[in-house]
């Protein structure tokens, strides 16, 4: 449904006869696209830059060939994603982010009772590096405070390569794509001001110099913006390719603080919320040092 339509729909009163058109879903016979599919997960792409659909198929089936994906699209810009099973799904989730064509990709839970306007494709997760901590405040304490300032932590990164744990705290948090990123978090002094700790984002392409969001240049920002304002935001953000971790996937060392909610869809029984069995930071690494 397009916008003007469901702004339309938001303040339309309704005839006798559309109020009496009521249907009774319960004799419909089950031919829907999502009878058959079990675990699935719906992806959106952020940028209003429409891609072909046989290109993000190409593409994304190619770089998630390992977990038997089969993609689907729904309207332009979003598609199903069904995968085998659960341990498929999570793998997918937990690879995130996605980009496809230098695109970000929002992916959430496949829910077949909502319409595709009901989705909520707000929310992503993305590693982050946080410098400028002192060496012993790269603790869960620290991490999970960074997670609240984001909105959410999945897991922090307790391997120490790289500059990890030493130059920078590396986590992966779940951010609203709506937001400007942050480019700070601020650690208290006891007789000072705050110290500003900056934040680079891994793999981050396409965002906004001038308001922060994702999913759009500032060529392309609704915001009007003044003559001659330098743009608060800038490439800096992003973490250089050549320092890229080498192993990208969840792995040993990398500590999970939360559970990915999956939920899976059976005919018998339509929506049956699973809750994820992935263990918790506390039954998988009681602390991680803070002084080395
Ligand atoms: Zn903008």
């Amino acid at each position: 449904m397009d916008a003007n339509l469901q702004a339309l729909m938001a303040n339309m009163s309704f005839t006798g006869a559309e109020k009496a058109a009521l249907l009774d879903v319960a004799h419909f016979d089950d031919i829907s696209m999502a009878a058959d599919v079990k675990y699935g997960l719906v992806g959106k792409v952020l940028s209003p830059r429409l891609i072909n659909d046989t290109t993000f198929i190409c593409v994304f089936s190619n770089i998630m060939a390992e977990e038997k994906v089969e993609i689907m699209d729904l309207k332009p810009g979003v598609f199903l994603f069904k995968v085998p099973s659960e341990m498929h799904l999570r793998n997918v989730v937990k690879r995130g982010p996605w980009f496809v064509d230098g695109e970000s990709i929002a992916i959430t839970m496949f829910r077949p009772s909502l319409s595709l306007d009901e989705y909520n494709f707000d929310k992503m997760c993305w590693w982050i590096r946080v410098y400028g901590l002192p060496l012993d405040k790269m603790t869960m304490v620290t991490a999970r405070k960074i997670g609240e300032c984001f909105g959410a932590l999945d897991y922090v990164d307790g391997r120490q390569i790289g500059g990890n744990l030493g130059d920078y705290f590396r986590l992966k948090v779940e951010l609203t794509v709506t937001n400007p990123l942050l480019r700070v978090v601020m650690l208290p002094n006891s007789n000072d001001k705050p110290r500003a700790c900056p934040i680079q984002y891994e793999k981050l392409n396409k965002f906004c110099f001038y308001c922060g969001v994702l999913g759009h240049e500032v060529e392309l920002c609704s915001k009007e913006m003044p003559q001659g304002v330098a743009l608060p935001y800038g490439p800096w953000l992003r973490v250089p390719i050549e320092t890229r971790m080498p192993q990208q996937r969840v792995c040993r060392g990398i500590i999970a603080v939360r559970d990915i909610e999956v939920l899976t869809h059976d005919r018998d029984t339509p929506t049956l919320p699973a809750l994820a069995d992935a263990p918790s930071f506390s039954t998988i690494a009681p602390h991680i040092p803070c002084k080395r």
